[in-house]
């Protein structure tokens, strides 16, 4: 499909749900975990930190590791496809930690695996969290976080979702709700084939929306997936659709973010 001919959304499409995954924020040199130039490969040892049951032992390779994403993320910035998310004013659903669409003006943002950009306490039951001010060391103190919760004691960790822990509930219900209410839903820098795309593309279908994969490189088996595949890159295509959308009718919602 030429891209003179792909998809692209239209006035029709008013619940716009996006599914993103760590292929959005790849220019920020943030970088993708998985794949030979991922982070994983690069830094094993902090791949086995990643392992819920190292807690607490891990705590200080898990704070310099997040510290330092958190930090790279918030002095890099949104990407185009972030910036084209928010003025087009789709909810998210994110599998990315790095808080980047926030940045980019998101408001509605379900963030499946946490975030970088927080901290809670290592104990599940308590409600305790707080903002960081990502630093570079291994310690909370080094993220403007203390080292012990206010509230009871126990230890602070960075608010991502480790290996061996449950995707938060409440994203993951929001997640679902979202999916079902969407006329369109598009993943974006996820591989679309795996949890949880590969459940909730088909929920938002099923709920009679249009779905779209958007990657450079899609996998194999996503057009059983997805109504359309648009194999480009994302930061070229949302701001496209965006100037589409925008230039339907003359005036848009869009107007308020162009000025
Ligand atoms: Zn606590």
């Amino acid at each position: 499909m030429s891209a003179g001919d792909r998809f692209t959304p239209g006035p029709t499409h008013r619940q716009i749900v996006f599914l993103t995954g760590s292929g959005i924020s790849a220019r920020t040199g943030l970088g993708t975990f998985r794949g030979p130039d991922g982070l994983w490969a690069l830094e094993p040892e902090t791949e086995e930190a990643m392992h819920a049951d190292l807690l607490p032992g891990s705590l200080p390779q898990l704070w310099r590791v997040w510290g330092r994403m958190a930090r790279t993320a918030r002095d890099h910035g949104p990407t185009p496809g972030h910036r084209a998310i928010a003025r087009l004013g789709a909810s998210v659903i994110t599998q990315n930690i790095d808080g980047l669409h926030q940045a980019a003006g998101s408001e509605m943002v379900a963030e499946l695996h946490g975030s970088a950009l927080r901290a809670v306490c290592l104990e599940a039951r308590c409600s305790w969290t707080a903002v960081l001010d990502p630093g570079g060391g291994p310690h909370p103190e080094d993220h403007g976080v203390p080292s012990t919760c206010p509230r009871c004691g126990a230890p602070t960790r960075p608010d991502v979702v480790l290996f061996d822990e449950q995707l938060p509930q409440d994203a993951l219900e929001l997640a679902m709700r979202r999916a079902q209410r969407a006329d369109l839903f598009v993943a974006v820098g996820t591989s679309g084939v795996v949890f949880p795309s590969a459940q909730l593309a088909p929920l938002a279908a099923s709920h009679g929306a249009t779905t779209v994969l958007i990657d450079i490189a899609p996998p194999v088996g996503s057009s059983a997936l997805f109504d359309h595949v648009i194999a480009e890159d994302a930061h070229e295509v949302l701001p496209d659709w965006e100037r589409r959308l925008h230039h339907v009718g003359g005036t848009s919602f869009l107007d308020p973010f162009l000025g």
